[in-house]
C-alpha cells in the first residue's frame, strides 16, 4: 500500500470534488499511460504551456531534451512549474446539451523541477523515458555517448503535489429528459498504433521488436 498524495490548497478539485482522487495508484496510472505531458510555466508574467514527453520513476517524473530549449532552462532554474497530462475516455452524449461531457483520467502536479547534473543519474533518466514509451528498447537501442549525453538537458520533478480527476459511466441527463427520442450514450475513445513501418536501412532478417509489432498503451 501506497500513502495517499495530501491535497494541498492548490491540488483540491473544487468542482465535482467526487471526482477527484489524490492515491498513488490513480495519479501514477495515469502518468504512465500518457505519452506526452502539458508544462506550464510563466516568463515575466507570460504563462507558456509546452508540450513535451514525460516518463516517471517511483515519485519523480523525467524531461529531457536539447540545453537550448528556453523551457528545459527554465525549469532548470527552479521557477514554479504545472503539469497536465490528461487520458480521454470516452465521448459522453446525453439527451441534453448541457450534460454533454468527456470521460477522462487527467492529473494536474506543480512543483519545481531540479536539473540532473550526475551523468549516471542522467543516463537512468533517460532509460526511464525510453522504457515507458517503449518497454525493452534500451536493451536494443545503442546508448547515449558522452557528446550525446553531455548535449541533453534533463529535469527532475518531485511528484509530492499532485490531483487526479476522473470521469467514468453514462451521461447524468435529467428525470425529465429520459423520454426524449434522442440516443444516449458513451462512444469510447482509445489511442490505437498502426503496423510499425521500417525505414530505408532496416537489413534483411532484422525483424520488427515483439514490443512494437503489437504496441499499445495502458
Ligand atoms: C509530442 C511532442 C513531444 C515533444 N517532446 C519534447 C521533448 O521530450 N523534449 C523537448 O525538449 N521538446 C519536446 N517537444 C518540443 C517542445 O514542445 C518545444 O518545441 C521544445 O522544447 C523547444 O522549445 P523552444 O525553447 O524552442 O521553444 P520556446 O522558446 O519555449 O517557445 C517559443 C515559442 O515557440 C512556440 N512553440 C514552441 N514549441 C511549440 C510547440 N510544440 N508547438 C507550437 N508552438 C511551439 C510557442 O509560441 C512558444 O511560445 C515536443 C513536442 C511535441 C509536440
Amino acid at each position: 500500500m501506497t500513502a495517499d498524495f495530501e491535497p494541498t490548497d492548490r491540488t483540491t478539485v473544487k468542482r465535482l470534488p467526487e471526482r477527484g482522487r489524490y492515491d498513488r495508484e490513480t495519479v501514477h496510472a495515469v502518468l504512465d499511460e500518457a505519452l506526452i505531458c502539458h508544462v506550464a510555466f510563466a516568463i515575466d508574467g507570460q504563462p507558456f504551456v509546452i508540450p513535451t514527453i514525460h516518463a516517471r520513476d517511483g515519485d519523480t517524473l523525467y524531461f529531457h531534451g536539447s540545453p537550448a530549449s528556453r523551457m528545459l532552462r527554465r525549469l532548470g532554474e527552479g521557477i514554479p512549474v504545472c503539469v497536465n497530462v490528461t487520458l480521454v475516455d470516452g465521448l459522453v452524449m446525453a439527451r441534453s446539451v448541457f450534460h454533454h461531457s468527456m470521460n477522462y483520467r487527467s492529473v494536474v502536479i506543480v512543483g519545481e523541477a531540479t536539473r540532473l547534473e550526475d551523468d549516471d543519474e542522467k543516463l537512468n533518466a533517460l532509460e526511464v523515458i525510453v522504457e515507458r514509451v517503449a518497454p525493452g528498447r534500451s536493451a536494443d537501442a545503442r546508448g547515449p555517448n558522452p557528446k550525446e549525453l553531455s548535449g541533453t538537458l534533463v529535469l527532475a520533478l518531485p511528484i509530492d503535489e499532485a490531483s487526479a480527476k476522473v470521469r467514468t459511466g453514462p451521461p447524468g441527463d435529467d428525470e425529465e429528459d429520459l423520454d426524449l427520442d434522442v440516443w444516449a450514450g458513451v462512444v469510447p475513445v482509445s489511442l490505437a498504433f498502426g503496423r510499425p513501418e521500417g525505414d530505408a536501412y532496416v537489413k534483411p532478417g532484422v525483424a520488427v521488436p515483439d514490443y512494437l509489432a503489437d504496441y499499445r498503451r495502458g
